[in-house]
């Protein structure tokens, strides 16, 4: 198989198998093929990843945070240098177009592995002067062994966002990728000894739920750091908190998008083409509520319409693709199981909802109307390519109908008012917000939800603080007083 990788997991700097474990098949979700066939780790492997990542640990945090860095530099640079044979890979893995996995992946990689990599040399505690000369000095310390565990809609940006920070801080990692998407994180590994890291430092192991509860319940576990599902997150928060650990939580959503009449109606189009299509609609922080004001409605939906049949959809490996299908058979099911209940709830279908003829799982770009705050596709996150518009009248009722939600990843606003546009992001319970604009995570902003949508952020200085902690170190220069 072109994609077989040589074995299942990397650890201590090397390809390993145990064939015992599960077995997790591959598939590239265009044709429904089997490209790889992989093994879930069985404890004896998670054992020696944590075993090599707990000895790797304690030599890298002495290293000066310049050496630390110039290994994450030379990895984004080898990353980039290999972005088109890692995009093929993603594409084969995700079934994203690889138009996008060209620039969206790979790419947005080697930026945390470029902007942490610069970040390492000057993380430092500080001086803090007190009475009489006496004063505290801070240490930024490594938390010591980090697991990362990945959801599998950009599975290299994923582990790379939360391998680079750590690393940069003195940790070592132990990341295992989603099960539906394994591939890419063995090659991050690989590219991170190239680049000079020292064997044990990354670790790779696969498998299903029950092997990322076992890492998160180890006692040699300091901190996880988990992209997935909400459901999943409060599992993992809860396993992780019978031994204080730390946590870092990057959930699903279910964001709003506001269009006020006096937007500029064709950036709005394409703040919500962007929001909801891009990835098949696969993305976390999507805008998927999008609120549209009642007199631009109809003007709304006829241009979204008219862009969004220009979308093509297709053979991912094609170029010219900007639509690619669901990741897996069974998410695809879950997200028809969505469009079902729009029509039967009665929302008006613009466009979309079926499934391709043919093998792999590509489902239309699909836009309802007339969407009520009540029906479930206003509610429950679908992970799709499924928008819903709805309306409304004042920027009150948007602002508390927008934050009418458990969930709290992102928020966008378009409008041409500019105090309108800054009293809204003040007004919305999301942890990214955007202004005339959608969906972008340039690594140097921070990133991550409120809410039940998170908990830390990721990318920027923001995550330097979710992959150290400060020690405190008094120093007296006066003496010791004492009442007797
Ligand atoms: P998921 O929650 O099913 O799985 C995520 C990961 O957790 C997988 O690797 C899975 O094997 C593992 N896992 C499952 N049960 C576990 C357990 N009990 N203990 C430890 N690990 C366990 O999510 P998914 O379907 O892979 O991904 C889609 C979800 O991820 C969506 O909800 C999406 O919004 C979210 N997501 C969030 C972000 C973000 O940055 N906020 C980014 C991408 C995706």
């Amino acid at each position: 198989m072109k994609f077989q990788p040589r074995a299942s997991h990397f650890v201590n700097g090397v390809y390993v198998e145990d064939s015992a474990g599960a077995e997790i098949d591959v598939i590239y979700p265009a044709t429904g093929d089997v490209i790889a066939r992989l093994h879930s780790a069985t404890p004896a492997v998670i054992d020696q990843a944590l075993e090599a990542a707990r000895a790797a640990q304690k030599a890298w945090a002495r290293l000066s945070g310049t050496e630390r860095g110039r290994v994450l530099r030379r990895a984004a640079d080898i990353m980039r240098e290999r972005n088109h044979d890692l995009s093929v890979i993603e594409t084969h893995d995700t079934g994203k177009p690889i138009q996008e996995t060209t620039v969206a992946d790979a790419t947005s990689g080697a930026d945390a592995l470029e902007y942490f990599g610069g970040l390492a040399g000057s993380l430092t505690g500080e001086h803090i002067p007190l009475a009489g000369g006496d004063f505290v000095y801070t240490i930024r310390e490594a938390l010591g062994v980090c697991v990362g565990i990945g959801a599998w809609n950009y599975p290299t940006q994923i582990a790379c966002w939360k391998a680079a920070p750590a690393l940069a801080c003195g940790n070592s990692m132990v990341f295992k990728p989603s099960e539906t998407t394994p591939l890419s994180a063995l090659k991050v590994a690989e590219i991170l000894m190239e680049a000079g890291a020292p064997k044990g430092l990354f670790n790779v192991v696969q498998g299903y739920g029950d092997a990322g509860a076992a890492l998160v319940t180890d006692p040699r576990v300091a901190k996880v750091s988990l992209t997935g599902s909400v459901p999943t997150g409060k599992k993992v928060y809860a396993a992780a908190a019978a031994d204080m650990k730390h946590v870092s939580m990057e959930l699903g959503g279910k964001s709003p998008m506001v269009v006020f009449d006096d937007a500029d109606l064709d950036n709005a189009v394409s703040g919500a083409i962007l929001g909801n299509f891009y990835s098949s609609g696969q993305v976390c922080s999507n805008g998927t509520r999008v609120f549209v004001q009642r007199g631009i409605k109809e003007a709304f939906l006829e241009r979204l319409a008219a862009r969004v049949a220009m979308a093509k959809i297709g053979d991912p490996m094609d170029p010219e693709v900007s639509f690619g299908p669901m990741v897996s058979e069974a998410q695809m099911k879950t997200v028809q199981g969505y469009i079902d209940m729009g029509i039967a709830d009665g929302a008006r279908l613009i466009c979309g909802g079926k499934k391709l003829e043919g093998a792999g799982y590509f489902l239309e770009p699909t836009i309802f109307a007339d969407v009520t705050d009540g029906m479930t596709i206003a509610r429950e996150e679908i992970f799709g390519p499924v928008m819903s518009v709805l309306d409304f009248d004042t920027e009150e009722e948007a602002l508390s109908r927008a934050n009418a939600t458990e969930f709290g990843l992102a928020a966008g606003v378009f409008t041409s008012d500019l105090n309108r546009a800054h009293r809204m992001a003040a007004g919305f319970e999301a942890g990214t917000c955007y202004i005339n604009t959608y969906n972008l995570a340039p690594v140097e902003a921070p990133f991550g939800g409120a809410k039940m949508s998170g908990i830390g952020r990721e990318n920027s200085k923001s995550a330097i603080n979710h992959y150290s902690e400060t020690k405190t170190v008094y120093v007296s220069m006066n003496g010791v007083e004492a009442p007797y």
